[in-house]
């Protein structure tokens, strides 16, 4: 059978940037028939996320991650239907997920490494099963709840950076639900910015690319910043932990304005942030959603339900084509997204 896939073309060196150019579509072909235990199925939606943007690099520099080799088709998440199985607890009409699609029309994959999703519980919104109901949800949940120790009525103010992602977008809101009393955003365009506070609920936002980050905190956190979710690192890091309070908590969930540079993960603070964050006793620990699959299916029973309720606004930016997954993560990765970004792949 002749499909269509997208494979690595060229890595943009550790400390470039990534461009459409850095893949490829071609034209392949997969077997026609299935051996027992396997299920071919239709690619429907592909997820592009920041830390594919070091699965790009010859050394992903994370014991978790593979990289992508040169010539062979990427992977990463996505969501599709059954079209044929020979594996049990799968039939036809089914859709299914996993943490390592191939970027491809049709695959012909093991049954043992897809889940069964439940569409009704996204009212068939399939795609959120990568975002709002998938890891991207269940990273701003569990990050909030692991390491953000938020307590309804204490009177926490939180702020978010790369409030108008995928994650950060569904954080804010997380944190408020969980029982913050003021959550402030900070993303990159003033329409980010008006969507966070209009539609998401967020008390106010930042444009971190207009004006003075540190200036605008200290007047939208007069009591100080209590929670910190942060996407981003790098300077709109080092400005808000300056202004966290004793005995604060920062949710450690991704750094990416370090991606494009061969830095260590998590990036070490600067010297003079580092001692803020010693003197207030303000916690950094390492989070990383996987190691909390063990509260994968609660987790994303609380979020369909806030999503069905009207309690989690979700948004999507949605590219068509696989032709243009490329693009996609391009314009992801430089901001060109409000909240997930998604490539849906035939419908
Ligand atoms: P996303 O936020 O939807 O997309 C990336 C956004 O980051 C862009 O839209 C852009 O928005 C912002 N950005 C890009 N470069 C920036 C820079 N130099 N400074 C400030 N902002 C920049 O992606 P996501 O999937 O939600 O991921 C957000 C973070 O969570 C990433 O760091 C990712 O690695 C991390 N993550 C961690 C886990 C975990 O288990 N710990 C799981 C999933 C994701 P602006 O217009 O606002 O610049």
């Amino acid at each position: 059978m002749i499909i269509q896939r997208v494979v690595l073309n060229s890595r943009p060196g550790k400390n470039g940037e990534p461009v459409a150019e850095n893949f490829r579509l071609e034209q392949s072909t997969i077997p026609d028939t299935i051996q027992v235990g396997q299920v071919r199925v239709k690619t429907l939606y592909l997820s592009v996320d920041p830390y594919m943007r070091c699965r790009m690099n010859e050394d992903t520099g994370s014991d978790y991650l593979l990289p992508w080799q040169l010539a062979e088709v990427a992977d990463g998440g996505g969501v599709g239907v059954v079209e044929e199985s020979k594996y049990d607890s799968l039939a036809k009409g089914d859709v299914v997920t996993s943490f390592n699609w191939p970027w491809q029309t049709v695959a012909i994959l093991d049954g043992s490494v897809l889940q069964k999703l439940v569409p009704q519980l996204v009212n068939g919104r399939l795609s959120y099963f990568l975002g709002a109901a998938g890891i991207t949800g269940l990273t701003a949940l569990l990050g909030i709840k692991e390491k953000g120790h938020v307590a309804a009525g204490a009177n926490q103010t939180m702020v978010v950076s790369g409030a108008a992602g995928a994650c950060g977008s569904l954080a804010g809101q997380i944190g408020r639900l969980e029982g913050c009393s003021r959550v402030v955003g900070i993303a990159g365009t003033d329409e980010k910015c008006s969507i966070l506070v209009q539609e998401m609920g967020f008390d106010a936002a930042i444009n971190y690319k207009k004006g003075n980050v540190a200036e605008q905190l200290r007047e939208l956190c007069p009591g100080g910043v209590d929670v910190y979710f942060d996407n981003v690192g790098g300077d709109i890091s080092d400005a808000v932990i300056s202004q966290m309070n004793q005995n604060s908590h920062i949710i450690l969930c991704g750094q990416i304005s370090q991606y494009n540079k061969d830095v260590p993960y998590p990036p070490p603070l600067p010297p003079d942030i580092e001692n803020i964050r010693k003197e207030r006793n303000i916690t950094r620990e390492r989070f990383l959603v996987l190691n909390y699959m063990d509260k994968q299916e609660a987790s994303v029973l609380q979020l369909c339900q806030w999503i069905q309720e009207g309690k989690l606004k979700v948004r999507e930016t949605v590219v068509e084509g696989l032709a243009n997954i490329g693009a996609a993560f391009q314009s992801m990765m430089s901001g060109g997204n409000i909240g997930k970004q998604i490539v849906s792949v035939s419908k």
